[in-house]
């Protein structure tokens, strides 16, 4: 057992102005809490607070945490008090001990809220204070190590599950790897101890072979030929741990001979630019197994990683895994949040890693540790959530988020076919902003289709991009069926028929590389009918076909105004013959012809108003309507058709909204006159499809 001077030297080591008063005091309190108290070593019980306690001096962190350690069974498991604590250690261990104590609390309760809830409290914590994790991460380690002493195995299997399940995934999510490999060992070994046994002992034959030669040699190897070519590399190998070898033997069901796991090498270079030579010059020289190549240094994983992995057949005998990092990716990876702030001048644009980055800032511990603490605490986290999977996978959200950005945090896919949310085991609705250590489950359908109206309510860059992409994506294709609806009539006017060919050489013709991209061009009228026909029958447009075509603004004559002026028609309330109209004169402007309730008539500005009706003959004019269709299969395509069967021309069609399941679009068409106009409206509303149809 560490005892109290070797544990207060070890906190000075790293942090000479640590106060050595205060751990000392600690540790006297402890001991005489806890008093006779015995593990199930047989040890006495304050040996374990103790070395809980040593385990966080690997991390080298501040005075508080060490106290903490050694205080964080004190009010669970003897009489001693929280007042008493915060009487004798101030406020802040104090509540620090009770942030420990609540989660140990969690931990004792039934086993089927368990998993769930302690995840959750986990991280309310942990947003209150990273040292409280950090304490309860040790101390649950430490019962790891001594978890053989425990008699009952039902309870070893459970804890060593626990640690499985959520302990290790959390170690790793916060990047301390040391700590998640040791729990993994320990917590394999009781819950599958016959698959440890075997590949221990097939570990150990191997090493009885040549198995710890072949890592020196293959070291020696590697570091030299990365030498010949110039690439300075410090070189280490290892057998890999033996839960890792066996979760990849049942992943890619692949017996023990054919993982290419089992030695992993890792080779420090100084810098990036080093990491892709090595690499060039370990495939150069030995073959790669396929599959096995990930570059996390251009894509880092979610909690910082990042590192090149590749696999090589080395001789006959060995498949071996290599890592290929910088020094100070290395020295990111081993020491998780303790490693040194710098790295974080590599933080990534879309701030993924970033968080992890924040730990390390608050956790450095090189300089003036508790003042960063202190300072720092958290203030980071405060406009952030913390939500799990099912599966226990922590989920970092901005404040305010919800399901559907949880959804699309997890994974774009799973956020593009979200129906539905669960939220701690309750259906809530999707714009339901999550808390701190909700578990949220998410509920999809192959079926489901991003909707717009979630715009409304998202707040993460990811679920906004995802969603736009989405129905940017369902315009264009709706732009390109309507202009193909366009197409097939004026191919119907044309005098032969068309096929593929003529097609294609349209397409030529009007230098167009996709058929989908002249659909398009001519339902936003780029191309108009005319253009059209020259280019899939050439003389066509010129040879009178096109006069097909509805009339376009023939014919309007205006009373009221000297003849020979010009005039407009407004292009805000796009008055037909029929409609009541004013004129409106303003200086050095052409009059202007609005409908009589015009919204724009109330900016009565010095204008002139003129008294004016349409001339007899009068026959054409742009109109606006607005449209709401169902959202079905073809329905833009029968609003398309009534309009053509009523002769009247579409100018331009535009997506307004998409909500639920109706479209509303504002259709510009160009008629003969209000009574035309009524008679498509009517039309429109008679369809099926159409839900709504009125005039803008
Ligand atoms: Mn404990």
């Amino acid at each position: 057992m560490l005892r109290q001077y070797e544990l207060v030297e070890r906190v000075k080591s790293y942090d000479p102005d640590a106060d050595e008063a205060l751990i000392n005091r600690a540790y006297v309190f402890s001991v005489n809490a806890h008093g006779s108290q015995k593990r199930a070593s047989g040890d006495p019980y304050f040996s374990h607070p103790i070395e809980v306690a040593g385990i966080l001096t690997d991390l080298r962190l501040d005075d508080e945490t060490i106290v903490t350690a050694i205080l964080h069974d004190t009010i669970e498991d003897t009489v001693a008090t929280q007042e008493q604590v915060e009487a004798l250690f101030g406020k802040r261990i104090g509540r620090l001990v009770d942030g420990v104590t609540k989660l140990s609390t969690i931990e004792a309760q039934s086993d089927t809220e368990r998993a769930a809830e302690n995840l959750r409290k986990f991280l309310l914590a942990m947003s209150g204070d990273i040292r409280v994790l950090l304490v309860k991460l040790a101390d649950r380690l430490h019962n790891m190590r001594t978890l053989h002493f425990i008699k009952s195995e039902e309870k070893r299997r459970r804890i060593a599950r626990e640690t499985m399940e959520i302990y290790a995934p959390l170690a790793e999510r916060i990047g301390m790897y040391e700590f998640m490999k040791e729990m993994q060992t320990l917590a394999f070994q009781h819950l599958e101890p016959d698959a440890y046994k075997s590949i221990t002992t097939r570990l150990e034959r191997l090493r009885a072979g040549d198995g710890e030669a072949a890592v020196e040699r293959i070291c020696e190897d590697l570091r030299l030929t990365l030498g010949a070519h110039g690439v300075d590399a410090e070189v280490t190998g290892r057998e890999k741990h033996p839960y890792s070898i066996w979760r990849k033997m049942t992943e890619r069901h692949v017996p023990f001979d054919r993982l290419s796991d089992v030695l992993a090498f890792r080779a420090i270079v100084p810098n990036v630019a080093d990491c892709y030579r090595a690499l060039g010059i370990l495939h150069e020289k030995w073959h790669m197994i396929p599959g096995r190549f990930k570059d996390y240094i251009s894509t880092p994983k979610r909690n910082g990683y990042r590192s090149i992995h590749t696999a090589l057949q080395y001789g006959e005998a060995h498949r071996i895994e290599v890592q290929i990092r910088s020094r100070a990716m290395h020295e990111q990876s081993e020491f998780g949040l303790a490693a040194h702030w710098s790295y974080k001048q590599h933080d990534r644009a879309d701030g993924q890693a970033g968080w992890i980055r924040d730990l390390l800032e608050i956790l450095d511990t090189t300089e003036n540790p508790e003042e960063l603490l202190e300072n720092t605490r958290m203030a980071m986290y405060q406009d952030r959530i913390f939500a799990f999977t099912p599966a226990g996978e922590l989920i970092a959200l901005p404040k305010g988020a919800t399901a559907v950005d949880f959804a699309y945090e997890v994974h774009t896919d799973l956020g593009n076919q979200t129906v539905g949310a669960q939220v701690n085991g309750r259906v809530v609705p999707l714009r339901t902003q999550l808390d701190n250590g909700d578990q949220v489950r998410i509920l999809r359908s192959d079926n489901q289709n991003p909707d717009p109206g979630w715009l409304t309510f998202v707040v993460t860059g990811k679920a906004r991009a995802a969603i736009r992409r989405y129905v940017r994506q369902q315009e264009r294709e709706e732009t390109v069926s309507l202009g193909r609806k366009l197409f097939d009539e004026v191919v119907a006017r044309l005098p032969a028929k068309i096929g593929g060919e003529a097609t294609k050489n349209a397409l030529h013709r009007l230098k167009l590389k996709e058929e989908s991209a002249l659909m398009e061009k001519i339902a936003r009228k780029e191309i108009d009918d005319r253009e059209l026909m020259d280019a899939l029958m050439p003389g066509a447009g010129s040879d009178g076909m096109a006069s097909a075509v509805p009339p376009q603004r023939q014919s309007i004559s205006i009373k009221g105004l000297t003849p020979g002026v010009a005039f407009q028609l407004a292009e805000c309330c796009h008055p037909v013959p029929g409609d009541r109209i004013v004129g409106i004169r303003r200086r050095n402007e052409d009059i202007m012809i609005h409908a009589i309730d015009c919204d724009e008539l109330a900016n009565g500005d010095d204008a002139d108003w003129i008294a004016v009706t349409w001339g007899d003959e009068s026959d054409g004019g742009t109109a606006q309507l607005r449209v709401t269709l169902r959202n079905e299969p073809g329905a833009l395509a029968i609003m398309a058709g009534i309009f053509g069967t009523h002769g009247a021309n579409i100018i331009n069609v535009k997506l307004e909204t998409r909500e639920g399941g109706f479209h509303s679009f504002v259709v510009t068409i160009e008629v003969h006159d209000l009574a035309h106009l009524m008679k498509i409206v009517a039309a429109l509303r008679a369809a099926d499809v159409v839900s709504q149809a009125e005039r803008v």
